[in-house]
């Protein structure tokens, strides 16, 4: 069978989590900083390292199979890929900041003022589905300093903390777009039977991400509380304990709901609660 490749970032934001999720679905390969390609020893893979701007227009070309990118940067680039699937990392959000002291205060006051930005298709559509005629100007990096040396009144760039913004005498304003790691295939290989076994494997990661393994102690008497409590992916497997009247409950619980449930769990009578990371959840 031929290998598919996949690209993902060579250096920055996404790199780690990338490669980690890649390991996590039990792919075994070299990781050396220096190469920009290395193949995959236990699955029909080849892995590009890659600036992530480059990703989008290698899949929608069929360069690489597949690809590991921000949302932000796949809209960016306008690239005809498939969205395979959301990874949970490399969330942030596209805003517009304006200057502290600026006498911006609403969208429509964008109007006829210059925005400087890295991402001018994304803020286009944005400005376009309100209606606001404002002056882009795209510049590719130190977009934050571009108010202070008088090139813009506001910018539109990734904010996560915020922290950037500050030190540059700025404060947010609108959120434009939100964004996270996605999985991007080129058209047309939706069918391809080792993206089918490489998506189980990356939704069995995800899925064991979003849980915790959880095994509690109780009294006998307490128990049909405690299950009232858990929805796990069956019911909770109950043991007996050494200790007369007591069973160890197992089972597995959304990281969402988690510290609700422990407290409620608490409260009808559990002890000795241990909360464990999961691998892999097969459906
Ligand atoms: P490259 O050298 O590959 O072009 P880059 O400098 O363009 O890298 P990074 O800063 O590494 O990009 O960010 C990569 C992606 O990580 C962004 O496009 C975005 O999707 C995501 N991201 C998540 N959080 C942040 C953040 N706080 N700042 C910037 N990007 C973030
Ligand atoms: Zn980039």
């Amino acid at each position: 069978m031929k290998n598919l490749k996949i690209a993902i970032q060579k250096s920055g934001r996404l790199n780690e989590k990338s490669v980690q999720l890649l390991k996590n679905c039990g792919l075994d390969f070299e990781n050396y900083k220096s190469s920009l390609i290395t193949t995959v020893n236990n699955f029909s893979l080849e892995i590009l390292f890659l600036r992530d701007d480059d990703i989008p227009g290698y899949v929608a070309q069929g360069i690489a199979d597949l690809g590991i990118v921000g949302e932000n940067v796949i809209d960016e680039s306008q690239a005809e890929v498939t969205y395979l699937q959301r990874l949970g990392f490399g969330k942030c959000t596209l805003k517009i900041a304006i200057p502290k002291d600026s006498e911006i205060q609403d969208l429509k006051d964008l109007n006829g003022k210059s925005i400087a930005t890295s991402y001018p298709v994304i803020l286009q559509q944005f400005l376009d589905e309100y209606q606001i005629q404002a002056d882009i100007q795209g510049i590719s990096g130190s977009v934050e300093i571009a108010p202070g040396l008088g090139l813009s009144d506001a910018i539109c760039d990734i904010v996560s903390t915020g922290g950037t913004l500050k030190s540059n005498g700025l404060k947010p304003f609108a959120d434009v777009r939100r964004s996270e790691a996605i999985l991007i295939g080129r058209e047309g290989l939706e069918e391809d039977p080792i993206l089918c076994e490489l998506l189980q494997r990356i939704q069995s990661v995800l899925r064991a991400k979003e849980t915790k393994y959880v095994v509690l102690n109780v009294e006998k008497i307490n128990l049909p509380q405690i299950t009232e409590v858990l929805h796990g992916v069956k019911s909770p497997t109950v043991v007996p304990l050494a200790e007369e009247g007591w069973v160890a409950v197992h089972t597995v619980i959304t990281e969402d709901d988690f510290w609700g449930k422990i407290n409620t769990l608490k409260a009808a009578g559990a002890q000795g609660i241990v909360v464990m990371p999961i691998e892999k959840i097969i459906l």
